[in-house]
């Protein structure tokens, strides 16, 4: 993992394309944004909303321990980061190997608020099966760039 300081330009800039990415989100349970990078341009976004946008497919105030543990996945939305891979598949599938994809998430106030450890195997799986090399996490340190293999590791050996 490299540390990049909060003053980066470049990170700031994509930080702040992923917080009005975050924006548009209608999850009741957290807004996030993503938004995958290229050579400096944006080449997918995302945003976490039921799945198919369907009303009544949205599953925000359910309770994880509702489920069997068999229900791998409890989270209500589809994820921003799984929404931004699938954006860049449609629009620029020939850039997606090597690219960088940025995450945040915002606070009550839609303010964007610093992220802990990685822990969401769906995400980290996916961005690297789809080729992405980077994933950067805005966190106390600054912008925290993980490779996506030592992402998906760090995931998987998540602890609170
Ligand atoms: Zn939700
Ligand atoms: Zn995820």
């Amino acid at each position: 993992m490299n540390i990049i300081p909060d003053d980066d330009a470049t990170c700031q800039a994509f930080l702040e394309s992923s917080v009005q990415a975050a924006k548009k989100a209608t999850c009741q349970r957290s807004k996030c944004g993503s938004v995958i990078v290229k050579d400096g341009e944006v080449i997918g976004e995302g945003w976490n909303t039921p799945p198919g946008e369907v009303e009544s497919q949205r599953r925000c105030h359910l309770k994880k321990s509702s489920y069997d543990l068999k229900v791998t996945d409890k989270t209500c939305c589809v994820h921003a980061e799984q929404r931004a891979i699938m954006d860049a598949l449609r629009r620029h599938p020939e850039k997606i190997n090597g690219a960088r994809l940025y995450f945040v998430r915002l606070g009550a106030n839609d303010e964007k608020t610093r992220s802990g450890k990685p822990y969401c195997t769906i995400c980290s799986k996916m961005a690297l099966d789809v080729g992405l090399s980077e994933f950067v996490l805005w966190r106390e340190e600054g912008f925290c760039v993980f490779d996506t293999q030592e992402y998906n590791d760090l995931s998987y050996e998540y602890t609170p």
